[in-house]
């Protein structure tokens, strides 16, 4: 099962989309903007797992033009 990127803040539904660099993550997936986070000392309120700043992730790949020497 693929990792699936929340778009929302669980608690305030601010937007955060997927190269969101503060947006912060459980090991669930609940996802939570940086003020909440912070406001609930990063400590998930659903699974009381430990909150860490989600990794973004580029939109779309780059795509690679193969270059043929000519
Ligand atoms: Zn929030
Ligand atoms: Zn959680």
């Amino acid at each position: 099962m693929a990792l699936e990127m929340r778009a929302t803040c669980e608690k305030c539904a601010k937007r955060l989309p997927t190269d969101a660099k503060d947006a912060f993550i459980c090991s669930y997936e609940c996802t939570f903007c940086s003020q909440c986070a912070d406001a609930m000392k990063r400590v998930c309120p659903n699974c009381r797992g430990v909150l860490v700043p989600r990794p973004t992730r580029i939109p779309r790949p780059i795509r690679v033009v193969p270059f043929n020497g000519r």
